[in-house]
């Protein structure tokens, strides 16, 4: 039987990164995936797959909308193959997958393919596909299995007309009709998607508005916008029921004054979260236990109950976001290695890739309001910048929080062209402790639209913006 330093259950961005760190810093280590491609949700069915389709469908968006702007003429009917489409993305994910295996090989990682499940707290089993087991010992397991897509319990998704995001990255034709059921960065990303290849798409949320955990400001924004692109939003409704009768989806609902209203649609996309994924590990064997949610409870140094068994990722508490992962496997293993690493987990940022973009890291208006903390707000319209007059990416905004007193940035928060990557420099700032002025006085490059940051932080300094 094979003695590993490090066992690692789950090869999503936690389990993988996790396992390359381990592996920089002498541990011999292994990684178990049950499926045969490595990368877990993220890379085979989530942040990378859906990029893939929501930058093609920017594209046709761009050529059937903006070409003519530009003094673009197309001539004859600009058309969508789906089929084209999601071969494009497959070959995305596939390469990037491949990607993994090769981080592995270069690492000297040994990769197991089948499913996981602890046989005492030093030792896993893997059942194999061909139904044979192989048992490793390990001095160490970092759990890394994710989360699957959750559902509402009077649900039946029957992964055709009712579906997931899962579902979602596959269809073979463009919905008439999309119902999408959350107002989340899924359902809005990925609703997104089909609005612009033709679907009619209406987001039902519970809620009184979308992308309940951010800014409040920025939820306004991003719904005027979406608005603006015909997407149609039911607010406050609660979801009672889901029947579908032949290619016909009903999604029953009752409304802020209480009353039952419906929407018919042919698909209808159930993007209400994700729940931590434990089933098969057989936790019990090894004597691992579970908080109330059904995610493994962990100590602040993502140590289980049991003290050579860690977890990591959207399998334990905290934002289900790729980069908060890989932060933890990276944590874990440099634990592991005797190090004293540490997570500041206000500064993870926060990413939708919808178009416009929105992305924020540390506190919300609202949360600095609940806490009383003093502090002052700076904005830039992103419709003042050269650089969006240029591109005609003209909606949102860069809203910079900082301490009344101290000046320090508590908070940025961004809707417009490309935030996803401009918000590296609001984490940053913030890592570094920086106030306002601090970015106020830096140098950014014209044109950009990282020049709203400078402005937002001189509104934020002394109100003293240049360019509004
Ligand atoms: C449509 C969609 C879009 C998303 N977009 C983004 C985005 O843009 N940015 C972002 O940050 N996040 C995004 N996410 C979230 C992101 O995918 C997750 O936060 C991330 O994948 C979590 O990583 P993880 O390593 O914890 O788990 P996962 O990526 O879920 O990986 C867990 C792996 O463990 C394996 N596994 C489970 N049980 C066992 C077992 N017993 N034995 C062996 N293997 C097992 C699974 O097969 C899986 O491969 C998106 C999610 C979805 C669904």
């Amino acid at each position: 039987m094979s003695l590993y330093d490090v066992a690692v259950i789950g090869s999503g961005p936690g389990g993988y990164v996790a396992a390359i760190r381990c592996a920089q810093l002498g541990m011999k280590t292994a990684i178990i995936e049950k499926y045969s491609t490595l990368g877990g949700t993220c890379l085979n069915v989530g942040c990378i797959p859906s990029k893939a389709l929501l930058d093609s469908s920017h594209h046709y968006d761009d050529a059937v909308k903006h070409f003519e702007d530009h003094g673009i003429e197309v001539p004859g009917e600009i058309k969508v193959n789906l089929e084209k489409m999601i071969s494009r993305k497959n070959n995305v994910v596939d390469m990037t997958t491949k990607g993994i295996n090769f981080l592995m090989d270069k690492n000297k990682i040994d990769v197991f393919e089948g499913l996981g499940s602890f046989k005492d707290a030093t030792h896993i089993d893997i059942k194999k596909i061909d139904g044979t087991t192989d048992t490793i010992e390990a001095k160490n397991t970092i759990i890394a299995t994710g989360s699957k897509p959750s559902t509402l319990p009077f649900i039946t998704l029957d992964k055709e007309r009712v579906i997931t995001s899962t579902e979602a990255l596959q269809l073979k034709e463009v919905p008439k009709h999309m119902l999408v059921i959350g107002g989340g960065v899924i359902g809005l990303e990925l609703g997104q998607v089909y609005k612009r290849l033709g679907a009619e798409v209406t987001v039902i949320e519970y809620m009184d508005k979308i992308i309940p955990g951010m800014d409040g400001a920025l939820s306004k924004e991003l719904m005027k916008s979406l608005k603006k692109q015909k997407v149609k939003f039911a607010l406050s409704h609660k979801v009672k029921s889901v029947e579908r009768n032949g290619d016909e989806v009903t999604v029953t609902a009752d409304n802020k004054k209480g009353e039952e209203v419906s929407f018919t649609g042919d698909y209808c996309l159930v993007a209400v979260g994700r729940h931590a994924y434990t089933e098969g590990l057989n936790l019990e064997a090894a004597g691992v236990q579970l908080e109330e949610r059904g995610r493994v409870a962990v100590n602040e140094h993502l140590q289980t109950n049991v003290s050579n068994i860690y977890a990591i990722g959207d399998v334990i508490k905290g934002a289900m976001l790729a980069h908060k992962a890989e932060e933890e496997g990276t944590l874990v293993a440099e634990i592991l290695a005797g190090q004293k690493p540490h997570i500041d987990y206000n500064l993870i940022p926060g990413v939708v890739y919808t178009w416009p973009e929105v992305a924020a890291v540390g506190k919300t208006e609202e949360q600095l309001k609940e806490a009383g903390v003093a502090y002052k707000s700076g904005s830039f319209p992103m419709r003042a910048l050269g650089r969006s007059r240029a591109s005609g990416d003209i909606d949102g905004f860069v809203k910079i929080l900082a301490d009344k007193n101290t000046d320090e940035v508590l908070g940025v928060h961004m809707i417009g062209a490309r935030v996803a990557d401009l918000i590296a420099e609001g984490v940053t700032a913030m890592e570094f402790r920086a106030s306002a002025e601090d970015i106020a006085r830096m140098s950014h490059a014209h044109p950009t639209y990282a020049e709203a940051v400078k402005e937002a932080a001189l509104a934020a300094t002394e109100d003293r913006a240049i360019h509004v």
